[in-house]
């Protein structure tokens, strides 16, 4: 697919396709693809009712290109029809390109927002969806509900030529990464970023910079990154959340995190920046 094709987003859907309509359909949030052994496609269809699938709700999400996008929310006993499949998420980074897997994620929060307000949390009664805004409303109370965000950020602290890296207890075997942590109701980005470092190894930081963000649709945070760097203090760890933790030159990383990640990006960075000055890369 043309990974230039830009995506705009859009909550009321075009009057007529004049062209088959990308559909992100989704079972207990898995998206349903055409899979075999040699490829994975997202269905590009006039209407996915040609698939004679049950469907529970459909949100138009925009267009990538001339193509309206639909989020999907399939029945509960949907079967993958003859050639499709029910995938992750994680498993399809790198396998639908990264325009679709974007908007899979955008997607898949908007199907999980609908599914968890079907009522209002105020007074109980059904909730509507609004036609012209990514909203719901309560018929009785009139509560507007908005889909939410997480807000979660992820730092990447540097010591000289080093950086920290952590081990949380529910990381798969081996693997480090850097430190990351909820926003907490009435911090600023930066206090959540000093406070998460503080609490889970015990350092004070400075020089705190945004770096970049990126949406984290598991189920329904925003991953927002910065760097720092190493102020003071000894690594203390924070025994309920981190196994390990340690500081690591370029050459001598341990298990890191795959390529979907913003953190991997953090980390990638770092070791640029030290081939960079380690004159490596120089010609
Ligand atoms: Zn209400």
């Amino acid at each position: 697919m043309n990974q230039k094709e830009t995506f705009i987003a859009g909550v009321v859907p075009p009057q007529e396709h004049l062209e088959a309509a990308l559909w992100f359909a989704f079972h207990d949030s898995k998206l349903l693809v055409y899979s075999n052994a040699s490829s994975v496609t997202v269905p590009c269809l006039p209407d996915l009712k040609q698939l004679s699938l049950e469907i529970k709700a459909q949100h138009y999400l925009g267009q990538l290109g001339a193509r309206p996008c639909y989020a999907v929310e399939l029945d509960e006993d949907t079967l993958p029809p003859p050639g499709m499949a029910f995938l992750g998420l994680r498993r399809l980074y790198g396998q639908i390109g990264e325009n679709l897997f974007q908007i899979a994620g955008r997607a898949v929060q908007i199907v999980e927002w609908d599914r968890a307000n079907r009522f209002c949390s105020r007074c109980g009664n059904p909730m509507h969806l609004r036609s012209t805004e990514r909203a719901k409303e309560c018929d009785h109370c009139g509560l507007l509900n908005f889909p939410r965000l997480s807000p979660a950020i992820i730092v990447l602290v540097e010591r000289g030529s080093e950086l920290l890296l952590a081990r949380a207890h529910h990381f798969p075997p081996g693997l480090y990464s850097v430190i990351a942590g909820f926003v907490e109701p009435g911090e600023t980005l930066e206090t959540a970023v000093a406070r998460e470092v503080q609490e889970e190894v015990g350092l004070s930081i400075g020089k705190i910079r945004y770096f970049g963000s990126q949406p984290w649709p598991f189920p329904d945070s925003l991953m927002i990154g910065f760097t720092a760097t190493y102020q003071g203090g000894q690594i203390t760890l924070d025994d309920g959340e981190i196994e390990d933790a340690g500081w690591f030159s370029a050459d001598n990383l341990p298990t890191i995190p795959s390529n979907i990640s913003i953190s991997r990006r953090l980390i990638d960075w770092f070791v640029e920046k030290q081939k960079h000055y380690s004159g490596d890369e120089v010609k």
